[in-house]
């Protein structure tokens, strides 16, 4: 409700919203571009369809429902500025190569600063900040030989030094329907019916380009200095990794997750280490972005299945379940490598064919693909590990044949 106690619609355009700053995506001066405005205290000042904090939003509303939050606070941006540079690039000015978040997220404090004083509320969607790492997996690759500590990057503790950077979705449409091969239109009208017609705006303006989807973004972190991250002739490593709970935080041994993550780390630190860069992209989409009921769903009906659970079965159980084997949609994951300004992977962790050429169909290359070593998959894990090699995931072992593949179960669900 707005402060006069009347409910505004943003369906329709309003009369009279003469401070609406058009944007003009992949335009290479930020002010051209325009800034993403998508203040809800001052409406006839929005240019975006959705608001801020991507699912957080939600809970913004709630803080205001329950009287803690002032709707109308701006927030105070003093120090809060990027620790690390990071472009402009040349990839930033052409529109379809950076289509699910704002290029110039990091720099709207030094980029509209006449806006901000006019009064416009102007966020940041992205943050760039320092952190030391504590991981377990450090401390045993240093006991076991395979890391050696340095002082810079890896510290005699096992701590690890760090950048990192957290992304906010800030969708342009146009760019983001032609990247699925779809009509903008059908586009739209799909995200308003399949989320219960949240955003009507989606439909019914087609003048506004860009939406801020109540959805998880995107942490990177870096390893070495992260001014290097676009010189081509500093090397790069790098781990795309999905978010998994159940495995990265809680260790959880049905899946590879944790283990691939903290082997991509190692497999950064090492880059680090000999003067090139190592980057993780962490993207939530718990669950290959089905969530996690549907998850912990299907792990119940693969073991519980005639013959338990078993290599042979184990995609088309998650495609009973949830109607598809993955929802994450490789095709926006590029975004991030363009906006950082790569343009080469030296070593790429991981073993998924998605991800290696929705990357390449981007026009970035990837030297050399790294699998997992053996010794880092849990007992109960190579389920998962064997059927994925089995269709067609990279590994530089050779994959079960198809009788084999029976052979592969996995614990029973009380064991
Ligand atoms: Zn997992």
């Amino acid at each position: 409700m707005s402060s006069s106690g009347h409910i505004v619609l943003t369906s329709h355009s309003r009369p009279g919203s003469n401070h609406f700053s058009p944007i003009h995506w992949g335009a290479e001066d930020a002010r051209v571009r325009g800034p993403i405005i998508a203040s809800v205290s001052t409406p006839s000042h929005r240019n975006v369809i959705g608001t801020h904090s991507g699912s957080y939003s939600v809970y913004r509303a709630i803080s205001v429902a329950a009287g803690h939050l002032d709707p109308s606070h701006v927030p105070d941006l003093t120090n809060t500025s990027p620790v690390a540079e990071i472009g402009p690039h040349k990839q930033w000015f052409d529109a379809k190569k950076i289509v699910s978040f704002d290029p110039w997220g990091h720099l709207v404090v030094d980029e509209f600063q006449d806006h901000l004083k006019e009064g416009f509320d102007i966020r940041p969607t992205i943050a760039i900040t320092q952190a030391r790492l504590k991981l377990m997996e450090m401390k045993e690759a240093i006991a076991q030989g395979r890391l050696e500590p340095d002082g810079g990057v890896l510290l005699e503790n096992g701590d690890v030094n760090v950048t990192k950077i957290a992304i906010d979705p800030v969708w342009h449409i146009p760019g983001l329907a032609e990247r699925f091969g779809v009509d903008e239109h059908a586009f739209r009208r799909a995200i308003f019916e399949q989320m219960g017609g949240m955003y009507p705006e989606l439909v019914t303006r087609s003048d506004l380009e860009v939406f801020l989807p109540p959805i998880g973004g995107i942490t990177a972190y870096v390893f070495g200095n992260p001014d290097n991250l676009s010189n081509p002739k500093v090397k790069l490593a790098c781990r795309v990794h999905d978010e998994c709970n159940g495995s990265d935080v809680f260790g959880s041994d049905i899946c590879t997750c944790r283990p691939y993550l903290t082997h991509g780390i190692e497999i950064c630190i090492e880059m680090a280490q000999q003067g090139g860069n190592g980057l993780v992209v962490y993207n939530r989409k718990e669950g290959r972005a089905l969530g996690e009921v549907t998850k912990f769903l299907v792990y119940n009906a693969r073991k519980r299945q005639k013959g338990g659970d078993s290599a042979a079965k184990y995609f088309e159980r998650t495609e009973c379940v949830a109607g598809v084997q993955d929802a994450r949609f490789q095709e926006l994951m590029p975004d991030i490598f363009h906006w950082l300004g790569v343009t080469r992977i030296d070593r790429f962790a991981s073993m998924s064919d998605m991800k290696h050429d929705s990357i390449v169909s981007q026009g970035i290359q990837i030297k050399e693909r790294i699998d997992i070593p053996d010794e880092l998959i849990p007992e109960d894990a190579h389920v998962e590990m064997e059927a994925k090699k089995a269709a067609g995931y990279f590994t530089s072992k050779t994959p079960k044949s198809e009788e084999n593949l029976d052979s592969v179960v996995g614990r029973k669900i009380k064991e």
